[in-house]
C-alpha cells in the first residue's frame, strides 16, 4: 500500500532524510521511534506534502500512485491524514463546521455527494459518541480551550470522520496523561481496519503499550536503522538509542 523508496529530503537546504526505505501493508500499524531531531516529524510532513520540505531523491507510492507528484490537498483526497503534533486552534469556527467542510471537500474531490447538515450531524454524533465526546465538545470552536487530552481526542475524531487510507500520528503521546493516552489509543485502535494503514511516530515507548504496532522501526541520522516487532520498542525503552550512535536516554 505505502511504498517509500530511498527517500531523501531537505529542509532549508539541509539534508534531513537520507534514504528512507519503508513499506507499509494494508491493515498494519507501523511505529517509528527515534531520538529527538532524527527526522521523524520531517518524514510525516514530507508524506503529507507540507511546504518547505523538499524531496531530493527517491519515491513514495500509495496504492501504486505517485504521492510526491500530488499537492497536499490531493494527498488528503488520496487518503493521507496527518494528525499534528501540536493541534491548531481555530477561534470562531466550530468543530462541527470545520469537520463538515473538511469532509465535504474530501467527498467532492472524490466525486462523492456532499453531506447536508442533518446527515453530517448524525455522522459526527455517532463518531463523537464512540469516543466519549460530548455534543458540547463538538460544538465548541476547534481546539480552543481544549485540554491536551481533548485536543488529542479531537484528532482521533477528525480521523474517524475523514476515514483515511493512511493515518500518520506524530508524537500523539506528547503531553498526555495516562488516562488521556488510553482514550486516544482506544480511539486509534477502534479505527484499525483491514484497508487502513497507520504510521505512529513517537519518541516514547509508552504509547506503544496501548497501540500495539505490528512493526517497529528505529529512525536515526535520517535513515531507518533497525526494524523489528513490537518487542523492539521495549528494547529501546531499556537500552536507549546508544547503539545507533545517539547519546540520549529513550
Ligand atoms: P524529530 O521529529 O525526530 O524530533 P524533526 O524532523 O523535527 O525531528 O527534525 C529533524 C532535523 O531537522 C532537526 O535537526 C531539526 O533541527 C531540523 N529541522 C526541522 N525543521 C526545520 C526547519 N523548519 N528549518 C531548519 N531545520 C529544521
Ligand atoms: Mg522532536
Ligand atoms: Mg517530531
Amino acid at each position: 500500500m505505502l511504498e517509500i523508496k530511498n527517500l531523501h529530503a531537505t529542509v532549508d537546504g539541509k539534508p534531513i532524510l537520507k534514504g528512507i526505505d519503508l513499506t507499509i501493508e494494508p491493515g498494519t500499524v507501523h511505529a517509528i521511534m527515534g531520538p529527538n531531531g532524527s527526522g521523524k516529524s520531517t518524514l510525516s510532513y514530507v508524506l503529507a506534502g507540507r511546504e518547505g520540505y523538499e524531496v531530493t531523491e527517491g519515491s513514495v507510492l500509495l496504492d501504486g500512485e505517485d504521492l510526491l507528484a500530488k499537492e497536499a490537498e490531493e494527498r488528503a483526497a488520496a487518503g493521507v491524514f496527518l494528525a499534528f503534533q501540536y493541534p491548531v486552534e481555530i477561534p470562531g469556527v466550530s468543530n462541527t463546521t470545520f469537520l463538515k467542510e473538511a469532509l465535504n471537500a474530501l467527498r467532492k474531490s472524490k466525486g462523492e455527494k456532499e453531506l447536508d447538515a442533518m446527515q453530517f450531524l448524525k455522522l459526527i454524533r455517532q463518531k463523537a459518541g464512540a469516543l466519549n465526546m460530548t455534543d458540547e465538545m463538538i460544538r465548541r470552536a476547534v481546539n480552543v480551550g481544549f485540554s491536551g487530552g481533548e485536543k488529542k481526542r479531537n484528532e482521533v475524531l477528525q480521523m474517524a470522520v475523514l476515514e483515511p487510507k493512511l493515518a500518520i500520528l506524530d508524537e500523539t503521546d506528547s503531553g498526555l496523561d495516562i488516562d488521556a493516552l488510553k482514550i486516544v489509543a482506544d480511539g486509534v485502535n477502534s479505527l484499525r481496519r483491514p484497508d487502513r494503514s497507520m504510521l505512529v511516530i513517537t519518541h516514547y515507548q509508552r504509547l506503544l503499550d496501548y497501540i500495539v504496532p505490528d512493526v517497529v522501526h528505529v529512525l536515526a541520522h535520517g535513515r531507518i536503522q533497525k526494524t523489528g516487532g513490537k518487542e523492539l520498542a521495549l528494547e529501546l525503552e531499556q537500552k536507549g538509542y546508544a547503539e545507533f550512535g545517539v547519546n540520549e536516554a529513550a
